[in-house]
């Protein structure tokens, strides 16, 4: 499914259905038969041009897991038939000060899965052996697909938010990415206040263990130590700061907002801090991982046939998917 010109999802569009030769793996990639591709909010900004596209024709989606089909030169450490999962991080350059300091996520060389490169809307794609991630066995391919961005950066927005084991959280927005971090929080023994306009949202954060839900304009019934907001709206932004506690800490888990409307300087003041969170590397898929298989982290989601792609996105935008959207191509 390729994206040539970004415009409003609707049911017929705007990606469209190509057939391709089967790609071949070059050096260092592996070629994977996608089994499930999970379908993620960057991916509809990007198709609705809200986020600019770096390179056009393109296949979106990076929450990718499939089997390794064929192995490219010089791979050592993947074999056919093995099962691979494939993120957002595509390639990083490996030699700047940022990669060799634990922050490829921040590379200016970094590329990007659906952005820069084709990525698993579709039956085959080749990724770097090396970003390549190792998926427990414990889950199913449908389940592991919301995990490998949603769940990931859902974890590093959680590691960033400086929040700690019992204290207490706000989660701004419950799509797939706050239903995987809230199970983390809650493990963390975390007191957990979830601000969301669905009702059906609502319904399952209390399921989860929520504390308290309200609406983003509601104000939780205590300081919080740290939030993340979700929606891709600045207003939100504003409403989880005033929420704060002193020296807490919003983490935006946005690739793209609107922008943040202004708001008084007391709402900062008391070492309060805002940040964004950009990205994720290769040891926050690992250790997320690990932890959503300990936990473990039980992911929401509803199929749909790789076709319906166009489909998939249009009740994203429109608020009408149950947890997360996994796209399976029809097997052959
Ligand atoms: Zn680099
Ligand atoms: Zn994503």
């Amino acid at each position: 499914m390729v994206l040539t010109e970004t415009g409003p999802a609707h049911d017929a569009g705007p990606l469209i259905a190509v057939e391709r030769p089967t790609p071949s793996p070059g050096e260092g990639e592996i070629l994977l038969a996608v089994s499930a591709c999970g379908v993620c909010r960057t991916d509809l900004q990007l198709v609705e041009g809200d986020l600019a596209a770096r390179r056009l024709p393109i296949v979106p989606g990076h929450q990718i897991v499939g089997r390794v089909e064929a192995v490219g030169p010089g791979v050592h450490d993947w074999a056919e038939g093995e099962r691979a999962g494939a993120t957002w991080l595509a390639e990083t350059c490996g030699r700047c000060v940022r990669c060799r300091s634990g922050r490829e996520n921040l590379c200016v060389d970094a590329r990007f899965t659906g952005w820069d490169v084709d990525g698993g809307f579709a039956e085959y794609c080749v990724v770097r052996a090396d970003v390549a991630a190792r998926i427990p066995d414990s889950f199913g391919d449908l389940d592991a697909a919301p995990l490998l961005c949603g769940g990931v950066i859902g974890f590093r927005a959680l590691r960033l938010s400086g929040v700690q084991p019992g204290q207490r959280l706000g989660l701004y927005g419950f799509g797939a990415s706050a239903l995987c971090a809230i199970q983390i929080a809650r493990h963390w023994d975390c007191r957990v206040f979830v601000c969301t306009r669905s009702e059906r949202e609502r319904e399952r954060a209390r399921r989860l263990g929520a504390v308290w839900v309200g609406g983003y304009d509601d104000e939780p019934p205590e300081p919080l130590d740290a939030a993340i907001t979700f929606a891709p709206v600045g207003e939100v932004v504003v409403s989880a700061l005033s929420a704060l506690d002193r020296g807490g800490t919003v983490a935006i888990n946005a690739i793209h907002l609107d922008r943040v409307p202004s708001f008084p300087y007391e709402a900062l003041w008391w070492e309060r801090s805002i940040r964004s969170i950009a990205n994720v590397t290769r040891a926050d898929v690992r250790d997320f991982l690990r932890l959503a298989a300990d936990i473990p982290v039980v992911t929401q989601f509803e199929t749909l046939r790789l076709e319906a792609a166009n489909a998939a996105l249009r009740r994203l935008r429109d608020g009408d998917i149950d947890g997360a959207a996994v796209l399976i191509p029809e097997p052959e």
